[in-house]
């Protein structure tokens, strides 16, 4: 797939309209990043640190996590990569830590609310990539933020672990990118301090829908009843943006529709200008991307929410059909 599209590899993603798309690629291994350079993705724009933790049979070591980063962003070459701290609990468990009972852990005790409430781990992850950035910029992102005071308190933990770097006598980042995953409706209602204090903010897709409409990503027979070009689902995305436009908070997503050309067409008619996606995605929404006006896009989608469609998406295809 990479070498149908080896042609606009090295080309930005600009619309007819003029507009820039930033595409950035999903990872979670270092054997990832060789596709930074074959995507022709712009950075790593959802980096799952939980992956390491989840191939081991025990916890990893600080040393060793450092080492792990450092390698990450020696192969990035100077291209962004989004971190995001441990995302554990829900489908992703670990088999050395104890499995909590819960009868609805994707709504249990996962992700951030771990990482604030038994934050050994949290600091030990957050010294080593501080530790792996070794004064060069660094990008972290919590996931599963729902609201301003977890927000707060998992940068506070940044704040520490700075702090407790500085006393050792190592180099801080030359730039630190302190963001959030917004991933529960909760978060796109938060107050305007929220997105003033956050350096920037990724939608998680893949959690945001299932919470959205209440349909576990789990399982198939709710899951596709729900269309992700759904009208009150892009209405709610658009909200977001607009919130962040007012602020000048920079968004991306990187749940997986956005390597759906489609729907990628779709988020950047809305406004989003940063998608994340799997790399082999990348060719194709570029492919895409350069063959349209995003006003016609936006106007097709408009057409179609006003007419009350529940999902714009026969309205875009219909459209396409004409296009490309
Ligand atoms: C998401 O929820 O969209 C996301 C990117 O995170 P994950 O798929 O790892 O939960
Ligand atoms: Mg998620």
């Amino acid at each position: 797939a990479q070498k149908r599209y080896a042609s606009i590899r090295d080309l930005p993603a600009e619309t007819k309209c003029g507009q820039i798309i930033s595409l950035q690629m999903n990872a979670g291994l270092l054997a990832d990043l060789p596709s930074l350079e074959g995507s022709g993705a712009e950075g790593v724009g959802l980096f799952r640190t939980e992956l390491q933790f989840l191939i081991r049979n025990q916890m990893p070591r600080r040393a060793e996590l450092s080492a792990l980063y450092s390698r990450v962003l020696n192969a990035a070459g100077g291209k962004r990569v989004a971190f995001r701290t441990l995302d554990i609990g829900s489908d992703k468990v670990l088999t050395y830590m104890k499995p909590n009972d819960e009868p609805n852990p994707a709504m249990g005790w996962r992700a951030i609310r771990v990482g604030l409430d038994k934050p050994g781990v949290l600091r030990m992850q957050l010294q080593a990539l501080l530790r792996a950035a070794n004064g060069k910029p660094l990008a972290v992102m919590f996931p599963f933020i729902t609201q301003i005071s977890e927000f707060r308190a998992a940068r506070t933990e940044m704040d520490k672990a700075m702090a407790r770097e500085t006393k050792l006598g190592h180099a801080l980042p030359s730039k630190l990118e302190v963001g959030a995953m917004l991933e529960t409706p909760s978060l796109a209602y938060a107050p305007d301090a929220f997105f003033k204090e956050v350096d920037f903010i990724s939608i998680g897709g893949n959690d945001l829908k299932q919470f959205f409409f209440a349909a576990d990503r789990e399982n198939e027979r709710v899951r596709k009843r729900y269309d992700t070009l759904d009208s009150s689902f892009l209405a709610f995305i658009r909200n977001v943006i607009l919130r962040c436009e007012a602020t000048g908070t920079p968004l991306s997503f990187c749940g997986e529709d956005a390597g759906r050309p489609v729907e990628a067409l779709c988020f950047a008619a809305l406004g989003l200008r940063s998608l994340s996606m799997r790399p082999a995605s990348v060719g194709p929404v570029k492919h895409l991307l350069r063959r349209v006006d995003l006003n016609e896009v936006r106007k097709v989608m408009d057409d179609a929410m006003n007419n009350g469609d529940q999902s714009v998406r026969r309205a875009v295809a219909d459209w396409l059909v004409y296009q490309v």
